[in-house]
């Protein structure tokens, strides 16, 4: 049913090829489960034991190469190959220990713990929000991986007494925790993936393309809830403007490409110089703007003022060319955030106004605070 239901999700979702190796991955695991739930009523090592350890191995490793295929944007080329190779090597060894049953099922769910854990370790390392799917699978990982180990524990001392098999009820009890367990985690799958594009979707109707601050629309919403807050906790606000100088000149001289380049490294320049609790965003091409809560004019012109010589001291060299940049910067502040959102912006725009004015590379506060770099 979860193969089905996976492989609906697939005919939805076909540039998704993950949910057609998941969906593979559950018939596969029923195959080789009924080949190995009739060990005891048919003499056919060749299928009992081989085929149906083959198949119970090759269905953990469908699910990781799905994982590997869903994850690939997050994974280095390296992660890549260790993936690939990784899958490959688990399926060798089975054909020469077929003859060898109990040694045989030891190694498949040895192998099958390893590829679980691995599939946590690809899980952790791919750095993906929200995390929550990314736990409860990780967690049935690591619950599946157990209950793998613990069945090489269970067959490790059988291994040499071929007569002896499983008995029935241990084997009934395992095949019911792998039911329960591939059930669970192939409900989780679409769950993460729906969840994870949700949340790539959201980013890219928040964020500018160019430079992943917040875009115009995104920076208005969120500074608008900000002064709110500010308001009613009574505390000051800062607006910046900031305004790249000359930039055409640099768009001139290097060419546009060179220019998307200074931008993106302004914007760096200025995630690394404000504090996390700012806002910044993109308002339209060299433009940029800052609401920093809970933060006095004084603040603001020390940190705008920082701001500017960071960035106008920083080694501009952007594809071996010496781009110089400097920024102007124009602030407005208002006490227990009594103004809206718009007339700060003005303010702060009169402000930068001045800061060109006065020469640019420099900060200039709108009301009677002033500095200057
Ligand atoms: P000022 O110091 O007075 O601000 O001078 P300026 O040259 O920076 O200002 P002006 O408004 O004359 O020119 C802005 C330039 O920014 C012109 C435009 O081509 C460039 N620009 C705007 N958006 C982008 C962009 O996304 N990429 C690049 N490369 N250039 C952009
Ligand atoms: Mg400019
Ligand atoms: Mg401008």
């Amino acid at each position: 049913m979860i193969g089905c239901y996976l492989a609906m999700v697939y005919m939805l979702r076909r540039h998704d090829q993950c949910f057609l190796l998941w969906s593979v991955a559950c018939f596969v695991f029923v195959a080789g489960g009924c080949a190995a739930g009739i060990r005891t009523y048919v003499d056919m090592p060749l299928l009992t034991y081989l085929l149906a350890d083959v198949l119970l191995l090759l269905s953990p490793a469908l699910v990781v190469a799905g994982l590997v295929l869903f994850l690939r944007g997050q994974l280095s080329a390296r992660a890549k190959q260790q993936a690939a190779l990784l899958l490959t090597l688990f399926l060798l060894p089975l054909a020469m220990l077929y003859q060898v049953s109990n040694a045989s099922t030891a190694l498949t769910s040895f192998s099958i713990a390893v590829l679980f854990i691995y599939a946590i370790v690809l899980l952790k390392n791919a750095r993906l929000t929200p995390v929550f799917p990314v736990y409860i699978l990780q967690l049935f990982f690591a619950v599946h991986a157990s209950l793998m180990v613990l069945q090489v524990i269970l067959v490790l001392p059988l291994i040499g007494e071929e007569h002896r098999t499983f008995s029935l009820p241990s084997l009934q009890w395992v095949l019911l925790g792998h039911v329960l367990l591939t059930t669970s985690t192939g409900l989780m799958l679409p769950l993460l993936s729906f969840s994870l594009t949700e949340n790539q979707l959201l980013r890219l109707t928040e964020l500018d393309d160019l430079t992943q601050l917040l875009n115009r629309r995104e920076f208005f919403k969120r500074a608008n809830l900000a002064l709110l807050h500010s308001r009613r906790q009574q505390h000051s606000v800062v607006v910046l403007m900031i305004d790249l100088d000359h930039f055409k000149q640099i768009n001139d001289q290097w060419g546009h490409a060179i220019g998307d380049l200074a931008l993106k490294k302004v914007a760096d320049l200025l995630k690394v110089g404000l504090r996390t609790s700012d806002l910044i965003g993109r308002l339209g091409g060299e433009e940029f703007a800052v609401l920093m809560p809970n933060t006095s004019a004084e603040q603001a012109a020390l940190i705008g003022q920082r701001l500017c010589e960071r960035i106008a001291h920083h080694a501009w060299e952007i594809e071996a060319r010496p781009v110089k940049l400097t920024v102007s910067v124009g602030g407005a502040s208002c006490v227990a955030a009594l103004q809206d959102l718009k007339q700060l912006l003005a303010d702060a725009d009169n402000a930068l106004y001045q800061a060109k004015a006065q020469g640019r590379n420099r900060i200039v506060f709108d009301s009677e605070f002033e500095k200057q770099t």
